[in-house]
Formats: structure tokens, C-alpha cells, sequence
């Protein structure tokens, strides 16, 4: 079979399926990759919901998409990160920073109102939020307190179809939403407990609002990103041991850097990734295609 693709009377050798295979590529080029002189971003605004500090995966997410044109407005939880974020937000030309924590629906709604006045549209939004108290993130996970259950899921999951509600109303020429989850939303992982109930709702609120967004062109994805070493995941038990573990076994070797993530987003929120939509995406060096 070598030097052929298909069997029997059927066969073209492949010098001739090459050429055939190139000639199509002329006429209906790829489109334009990061590196390349096109501008993958031009004229998009996008919400940055998410950083904390340089670690976060938000700010890779935000850095990928500024290098591609795009302007975006960033918010921070509470007074203690509004700092933070002024100071790395104020790296970017034309952006915005802004309060927002999702349990105030007044926030919330004061800050789609800013953008709005500010840009006049919204492109895209990276959701990349999640909340549990400590003490839910070790030990068993059948000792999860009504308070912790119902904190983790209001801010790591319902709080994408807040945000979703909201951005819709400005995505007048529709839009491209993307979370972030973890492998422990559908596997057993240590010590991560009412995080996985929690990221198993949020992939599945990643599908409903796909199902419901889509009449009006706005795109909803999940990344389920490999460990890295954030603030957050310094709050997961032994995480240090589970990087060391991910990155063993993993097909790559090592594990996922948030740049790896922030570039997906990029792809995500791009019209290159314009018939994706409702899917999780894993950006985890393989970890979670390996069985025994
Ligand atoms: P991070 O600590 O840098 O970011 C978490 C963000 O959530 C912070 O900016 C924090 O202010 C925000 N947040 C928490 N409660 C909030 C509230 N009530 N209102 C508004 N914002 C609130 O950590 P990160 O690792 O960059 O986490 C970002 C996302 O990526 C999370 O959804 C996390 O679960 C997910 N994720 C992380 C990893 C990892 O290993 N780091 C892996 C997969 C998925």
C-alpha cells in the first residue's frame, strides 16, 4: 500500500494525490496562523474575567489576544487584587479596568454597562473564575458542607451563565465565549472534590449556552486545562504532587504551560475557530487520553 491511497482499482499514486491535495490548498487557502503578518484580533474588543496576578491563566489568555490586536476590559474581585490588575491591564493600550464579583449581580450588571459605553460592542469573553473554601478542597469529598457546595457552584459555575446573559446583549455581530475547567470535572481526582462537581456543571452549561447562543452567532467552548501552578490551585491539596504526577505521565512529558492555554483561547475567540462550538478542549499535554 505504500505510495498509494486507497485499494484496488481505486488507487492514486501519491505523487498524483499530492498535487491534487496542493491544488485544492491554492484555491481555498488556510487561513492565517500566529506568527504570520495578519492580525487574528483586528478591531475586537473582549472581557477578561479572571486575573489575579501575572500567573493567572487569564492574563495568558489576555496577553495572547492583545499581541493579536485586541482591546480588552478586565475585571478584579474585591479591593485587595485591584492593583494587580490596574498594573498589569495597564500594559495594554485602550483598556479598561473594572469591579466585578460575580455574587453582585449590581457589579456584574455596572460593568457590561461600562463596556458598553466604552467600546460599544463586546467580541469575546474568557470566564476564568472558580471559588471553594479550602477546607472543601482536601479530605473526603462526602463531607462537603451545604455552604461550600452551593459557594463553589454559584461562583465556578453559574456565574458563566451570568456572564453569558449579560455579554450576549452586547455581541450585536455575535461572539465567542470560552471557560475553563479541569479534568477532575469527569474523573475522580484527590482533594479536588466539589471542584469536579463543579466543573462538570460548568461543561455542561458550556453546551446549553452554545445551544441557546448559537442563533445568534456567539460561540461557547470550554478548556480543560491542565494543572499549573496559580494562586488557585495552590488552594487544592498536595497540588505539587499532582504536577509532578501529570507530568510524568503525560504523552508530552511535562506539564501544560498557561501560555499553551492562553493561545487556545486566542484560537478559541478567532474566526479561525469560527464552527466550534459547545466542546471542550483539552490543552493538558495529552494527560487525559492515557488509560493503563
Ligand atoms: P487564579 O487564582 O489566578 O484565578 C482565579 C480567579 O477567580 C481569580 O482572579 C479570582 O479573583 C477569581 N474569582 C474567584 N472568586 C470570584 C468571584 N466571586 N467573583 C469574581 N472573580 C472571582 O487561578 P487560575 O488557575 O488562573 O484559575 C482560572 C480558571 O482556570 C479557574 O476556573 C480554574 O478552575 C481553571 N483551571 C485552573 C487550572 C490550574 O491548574 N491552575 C487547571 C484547569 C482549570
Amino acid at each position: 500500500m505504500i505510495g498509494s491511497t486507497a485499494s484496488g482499482s481505486d488507487r492514486v499514486p501519491t505523487l498524483q494525490w499530492n498535487a491534487r491535495v496542493n491544488s485544492s490548498k491554492a484555491k481555498n487557502p488556510v487561513a492565517t496562523v500566529p506568527g504570520s503578518d495578519k492580525i487574528m484580533l483586528e478591531n475586537k474588543v473582549g472581557m477578561i474575567f479572571g486575573v489575579a496576578n501575572k500567573r493567572s491563566i487569564a492574563w495568558a489568555c489576555a496577553d495572547a489576544c492583545s499581541k493579536q490586536g485586541a482591546k480588552m476590559a478586565f475585571t478584579y474581585q474585591g479591593e485587595r487584587l485591584k492593583e494587580n490588575v490596574e498594573k498589569l491591564a495597564g500594559e495594554l493600550p485602550d483598556s479598561l479596568v473594572l469591579p466585578c464579583d460575580v455574587t453582585n449581580q449590581a457589579e456584574v450588571d455596572s460593568a457590561f454597562e461600562a463596556v458598553g459605553r466604552k467600546y460599544g460592542k463586546l467580541d469575546f469573553l474568557i470566564h476564568s473564575i472558580a471559588f471553594a473554601p479550602r477546607e472543601a478542597l482536601e479530605g473526603e469529598f462526602v463531607t462537603t458542607t451545604r455552604e461550600a457546595f452551593l459557594s463553589a457552584l454559584e461562583i465556578s459555575a453559574f456565574s458563566l451563565t451570568q456572564l453569558a446573559l449579560g455579554a450576549s446583549l452586547l455581541m450585536k455581530e455575535g461572539g465567542s465565549i470560552v471557560t475553563m475547567s479541569y479534568y477532575g470535572a469527569e474523573k475522580v481526582v484527590m482533594n479536588y472534590n466539589v471542584m469536579g462537581v463543579a466543573k462538570a456543571a460548568l461543561e455542561a452549561s458550556t453546551r446549553y449556552l452554545a445551544a441557546d447562543l448559537g442563533k445568534q452567532n456567539i460561540r461557547v467552548n470550554a478548556i480543560s486545562a491542565g494543572p499549573i501552578n496559580t494562586l488557585s490551585a495552590r488552594g487544592v491539596k498536595n497540588m505539587g504532587s499532582l504536577l509532578t504526577y501529570v507530568g510524568e505521565r503525560s504523552p508530552l512529558k511535562r506539564n501544560v504551560k498557561a501560555s499553551e492555554v492562553g493561545n487556545t483561547a486566542l484560537f478559541l475567540v478567532s474566526d479561525l475557530a469560527s464552527g466550534i462550538t459547545g466542546e471542550t478542549i483539552y490543552v493538558d499535554c495529552g494527560y487525559n487520553i492515557m488509560g493503563v
